[in-house]
């Protein structure tokens, strides 16, 4: 049994070998067919990988920003034109050097990156991209009417880039620098979204009240990723403006902006190898094009425009996820992942001495609209308890829930954990001090696999941030990180679905899941909203039991629950709401005779 097992783990682990020795073939015959490339090609064909390599850094910013983090910007093309002019400027106007011209494109595009991000406040809703469209439009006509920027003639005789005393001044140069900055952004951006920084930005798009849950920092988390996009379209612009030896405003016009969008949406938005993918295709194509179609029409004119568009319509309707998913479908493993090794244990918080005061709900009030859905609600907890918080459906258990963790604010009252006040701290803050929780509603990222989810739960723990994470130096605690959320999947009983995508677990599964993820912030006082809901009676029998161990460990936890079965045998107390109030405290045996949970229970039946 235990050799089969064995083998069985050997025979996963050499499959995923596999898989990572195919991934790894393939990122080497692009490297390979990147630098076979300039000797085999022909000169224009050198100065289409040029441009294909340029928009790559673009798309690439795009892609991080709208495909994985979903904020949508129409203004990237401002931003290469703000590291072409930048650069154009310094070189041509004060004749600094193209270095003296990069920083000054980058200082430029980070004081407007962050003043723009800064003014949509939370980059929120449509005022990003309503903003971008208006920054997009006023740079072009900036560019187009200012004198010194030479109106629509722009700036000539930008001079070339030198490097170690190298003049880089043909197209097979400028290939060797564009693909290098290219390539290194490439592989920046595949470890950044393999790291803790990257599941972070990935629950940006649909799950922001989660990680804030987890102590993520959302709004400042969305600002670094436009930061960086905007950065990554600044560089491409110094290249270019070093590239072609002049820069005019038609380059940076509006619909460049749309153009990038269709590259990263046609490459397969949510993937760092999609931008190439997208960048390539819509190039060529566009170059193809060009020249065809006018033949086809037998007159001139911008059709490209007009097949750009019905292809991007076939797509979308075809192919939602881009061209990236095909791709990679090729070299996908469709084995499971083997177990992260054992490594360095992560800190653990001093654990509290049993019966000391742990939360403190004071008088909380919570109104939607005329309804009062928390009225005058007060109960304590002692650390190592387990408390039920029962009730009817819309008794106010899943708001009461929300007011203790900070996603929603309280109207009146006091809440203390650890005798702290922290009913108006943002949830990141009061995640910061102990609190874990599940949700009611599964809130896992459905295409992450199950050991990622968990790991989310564990973001306090670790302090490694984007940079360190592009530069791969965060890898002794990513190995720490994934080896916790290894141990706490086990410890719910998931150890067999740790590479499942958490999205194809049965719903029961994924509450569950769901306390692995809370368990791994190390909480002090776990909060669970209807753990048991969807789940068999054996499942539930095993639920329980996980709770009676966790307690028995030291662990607090507040339970809502709507099953009285499930809790009764459960929970050392219970408090017991209905219409937002609390009608009845006690111990078990004490509420099951209670005439007033009885008739709130059973709507009033003798
Ligand atoms: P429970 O978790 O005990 O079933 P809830 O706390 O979810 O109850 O809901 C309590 C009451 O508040 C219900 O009447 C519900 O309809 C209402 N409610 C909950 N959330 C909102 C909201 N965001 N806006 C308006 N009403 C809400
Ligand atoms: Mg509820």
């Amino acid at each position: 049994m235990i050799a089969a097992l064995r083998s069985h783990a050997a025979a996963a682990l050499r499959s995923h070998a596999v898989a990572a020795l195919r991934s790894h073939a393939v990122l080497g015959l692009f490297i390979a067919f990147l630098i076979a490339a300039p000797f085999l090609l022909s000169e224009f064909y050198v100065t289409l990988m040029n441009y294909i390599g340029l928009a790559t850094l673009v798309t690439l910013g795009l892609v991080l920003l709208t495909g994985v983090a979903g904020l949508m910007s129409f203004g990237q093309q401002a931003f290469v034109g703000v590291g072409a002019y930048a650069t154009g400027v310094v070189t041509t106007l004060y004749s600094g050097s193209p270095w003296l011209g990069l920083l000054a494109g980058m200082a430029a595009t980070a004081f407007v990156a962050l003043g723009l991000g800064l003014i949509t406040v939370r980059l929120s809703g449509h005022y990003l991209p309503l903003s971008t469209i208006a920054w997009g439009i006023s740079v072009y006509f900036a560019f187009g009417n200012l004198e010194v920027l030479g109106r629509y003639n722009g700036l000539q005789g930008i001079p070339p880039l030198s490097i170690l005393g190298r003049t880089v001044d043909t197209g097979r140069e400028s290939y060797v620098l564009i693909w290098l900055a290219a390539l290194a952004a490439l592989l920046a951006a595949r470890n950044l979204l393999d790291s803790r920084a990257g599941r972070a930005i990935r629950a940006l798009r649909f799950r922001a009240t989660m990680a804030e849950s987890f102590g993520i920092d959302t709004a400042r988390l969305k600002l670094i990723i436009f930061l960086y996009a905007a950065l990554l379209a600044s560089l491409s612009g110094w290249l270019y403006a070093h590239f072609l030896r002049f820069v005019s405003p038609g380059a940076f016009n509006v619909n460049m902006g749309i153009e990038y969008l269709f590259m990263a949406v046609v490459g397969g938005a949510s993937q760092v190898w999609g931008a190439v993918i997208g960048a390539s295709i819509l190039t060529l194509l566009k170059e193809w094009l060009k020249d065809l179609l006018p033949k086809l029409f037998e007159q001139s004119g911008n059709y490209e425009v007009i097949v750009f568009g019905l292809l991007m319509l076939m797509l979308l309707h075809h192919a939602r996820d881009g061209l990236m998913p095909v791709f990679a479908r090729l070299f996908r493993s469709r084995q499971p992942a083997p177990p992260p090794p054992a490594a360095a244990a992560l800190a653990r918080r001093p654990r509290l001495a049993p019966g000391e005061a742990l939360l403190e709900v004071d008088a909380v009030h919570k109104n939607f609209g005329g309804l009062a859905a928390v009225n005058a609600l007060s109960f304590a907890m002692r650390s190592g308890e387990i408390l039920g918080l029962i009730g009817p459906n819309g008794a106010g258990k899943s708001t009461l829930f929300n007011l203790v963790t900070g996603v929603l604010p309280a109207d009146g009252g006091a809440i203390r954990f650890l005798g702290e006040r922290i009913d108006a701290l943002p949830s990141r803050r009061i995640a910061q001090r102990g609190l874990a929780r599940s949700f009611q509603h599964v809130n896992l990222m459905g295409a992450m696999s199950v050991l990622e989810n968990v790991a989310i739960g564990a973001h306090l723990r670790g302090t490694k941030g984007s940079v360190a994470a592009m530069l791969r130096l965060d890898r002794d605690e990513e190995r720490s990180l994934r080896y916790e959320a290894a141990q706490q999947i086990a410890r719910v009983g998931l150890g067999a679905h740790l590479s499942d995508a958490a999205g194809s677990l049965p719903l029961g599964q994924q509450r569950v899941v769901e306390i692995a993820r809370a368990l791994a912030a190390d909480p002090l006082l776990l909060l669970l909203d209807e753990p048991a809901a969807g789940l068999r009676l054996q499942e539930k029998q095993a639920l329980a039991a996980l709770l009676r161990r966790l307690r028995d460990e030291g662990m607090s936890i507040l339970l809502v629950e709507h099953d009285m079965d499930f809790v009764m045998g459960l929970v050392d107390r219970l408090v017991v709401m209905d219409f937002g109030e609390k009608i009845a405290e006690g111990l078990p045996r004490e509420i099951q005779g209670n005439p007033a949970v009885i008739e709130a229970y059973l709507g009033g039946i003798e």
